[in-house]
């Protein structure tokens, strides 16, 4: 009997297995065909700055409404847009309908064009491509959106894979205007010698420190070495995450000041985000 119910375990394994395999290629199927079926949207974030309570910048995230699944987080879809490679043309996609929001933005007077940075997310396999500066440039070209409005977020996962290369693109985007933000900094490589290598202008303390740091003392040190950090390197530094009231007390007097997090704004879809800088205007 105990055979039996080892073979069983097994047999339930192996179709668990294979149910696990054929949902995800029934994701992929699905996300395969999201982007011709209009399923994906942008939401964007506001980024403040504390000291004045301007909106600074925004953070443009991906949203993908599944037709019978619902909302989908992309946690998990990205993961997925990645592995398969579908990021690349789907990450195209993002950059210009961010460009072309942003530009319409600038357009009709509602952000500064001196101080406001439209921050859009680029992955690994997305920034590896061979024509990425030119893709990039092109998505400017088309939306006319001022080139130094644009800041890339890329994570340490980047740099791991060939510095030359990365530290290459980057200069010449750069050269373009662009800037760079090191998103949810501190959760990877951190390297140092990394980091003095890489031509970014900010640091994104991940929201995982900024979740505990009022209880606990790790985490509130871990922020102050990279508030340390920043300030040496002279890198801009923005507190993703941010909740509740103590964690911005805590981040403010430590000395940052730009934020973007649940405690001022959650994303919002496009016209939300439109009403929110229309009433800091009027
Ligand atoms: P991320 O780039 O670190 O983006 C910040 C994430 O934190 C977003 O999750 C945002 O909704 C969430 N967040 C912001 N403030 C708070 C807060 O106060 N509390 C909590 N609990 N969460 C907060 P989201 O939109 O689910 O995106 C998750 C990740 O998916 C992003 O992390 C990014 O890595 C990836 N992602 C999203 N859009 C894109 C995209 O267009 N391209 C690529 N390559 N990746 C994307
Ligand atoms: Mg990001
Ligand atoms: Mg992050
Ligand atoms: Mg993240």
């Amino acid at each position: 009997r105990a055979k039996d119910s080892g073979r069983n375990a097994i047999q339930l394994f192996r179709t668990t297995m294979q149910e696990a395999a054929s949902a995800r290629l029934r994701l992929e199927n699905d996300l395969r065909l999201a982007l011709a079926r209009g399923e994906f949207e942008l939401h964007f974030q506001p980024q403040v700055d504390a000291r004045d309570g301007k909106v600074v910048g925004a953070e443009a995230l991906l949203r993908w409404q599944h037709p019978q699944l619902g909302p989908q987080s992309p946690a998990q879809f990205i993961q997925v847009l990645e592995e398969s490679g579908l990021i690349v043309e789907v990450g195209g996609w993002v950059l210009a309908e961010a460009c072309h929001f942003c530009a319409q933005l600038l357009a009709d007077g509602l952000v500064d064009g001196e101080r406001f940075s439209l921050c859009v997310n680029i992955s690994p396999r997305q920034f590896r491509q061979h024509d990425f500066v030119e893709r990039v440039a092109g998505s400017l070209r088309d939306s006319q959106l001022p080139n130094a409005m644009l800041k890339l977020e890329i994570t340490e996962g980047i740099v791991i894979q060939n510095i030359d290369d990365t530290v290459g693109k980057m200069l010449r985007l750069k050269k373009h205007g662009v800037s760079f933000a090191m998103d949810d900094f501190g959760t990877g490589y951190s390297s140092l010698t990394y980091l003095k290598r890489l031509p970014v202008d900010m640091l994104k303390i991940d929201q995982s420190f900024v979740r505990d740091a009022t209880n606990d003392p790790n985490d509130a040190e871990i922020i102050r070495a990279i508030v340390a950090m920043a300030r040496s390197l002279g890198l801009a530094l923005i507190a993703e995450g941010v909740e509740q009231q103590d964690q911005l007390d805590f981040l403010q007097a430590q000395g940052c000041h730009l934020y973007q997090g649940y405690l001022f704004s959650r994303p919002l879809p496009q016209e939300a985000f439109r009403d929110l800088l229309g009433i800091q205007h009027g």
